[in-house]
């Protein structure tokens, strides 16, 4: 298991996976301890089907007093649907809105050019491992470790490190 590292964006997890089983139990477990009951999910393709601006009504289109539009196929401001937070935001800007209701919908969470979330996705997605241990041709390990060499002394730096990175 890995050290727990503190990040800004999020936090980096002591275990490899979500429910922090040892890894050396899993397989154990797995064979005498689990019973699995499978069901149904819902098919979400219409979630990712390619749209274009206009495609799905705003929440409450311009003009309109007394109805609105909710959940994932509604247009609201830079969020991504396929979240419950999608839905729950649709529905209290139709509220406040109709209403006029003196209260602010929460901001949808920056993260899409955060540079500590980039990396703590980077983190994941390698599942774990850093960055220096990525397979890679021999001239790009030499050309990512004159990168890193530039980067001495500089917050950057420190951020993969912080991601468990490097
Ligand atoms: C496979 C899958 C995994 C997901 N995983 C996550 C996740 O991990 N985290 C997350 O945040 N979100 C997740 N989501 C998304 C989340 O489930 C949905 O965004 C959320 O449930 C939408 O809530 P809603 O109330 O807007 O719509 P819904 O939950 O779809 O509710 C709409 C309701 O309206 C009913 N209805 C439809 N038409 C009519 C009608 N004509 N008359 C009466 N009732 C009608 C439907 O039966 C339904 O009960 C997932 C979705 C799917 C499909």
């Amino acid at each position: 298991m890995g050290k727990a590292t503190a990040g800004g964006c999020g936090k980096i997890s002591r275990y490899k996976t979500h429910l922090g089983v040892p890894e050396n139990l899993i397989e154990e477990l797995a064979r005498a301890s689990a019973s699995t009951v499978p069901c149904m999910i819902p098919y979400v393709t219409a979630f990712f089907m390619p749209r274009a601006a206009g495609d799905r009504p705003d929440v409450v289109p311009e003009g309109c007093v007394n109805y609105a539009f909710l959940g994932q196929f509604a247009q609201t401001e830079r969020d991504t649907i396929f979240t419950t937070e999608y839905s729950v935001r649709t529905a209290m800007e139709a509220v406040y809105t109709l209403l006029d209701v003196e209260r602010g919908v929460p901001e949808v969470f920056n993260s899409v050019y955060d540079i500590r979330c980039l990396l703590n996705a980077a983190h994941y997605l390698l599942d774990g491992r850093k960055l220096t241990e990525m397979k890679l041709p021999l001239h790009l390990k030499i050309a990512m470790r004159a990168g890193l060499d530039k980067l001495e002394g500089t917050t950057l730096l420190e951020l993969l490190h912080d991601y468990a990175l490097i």
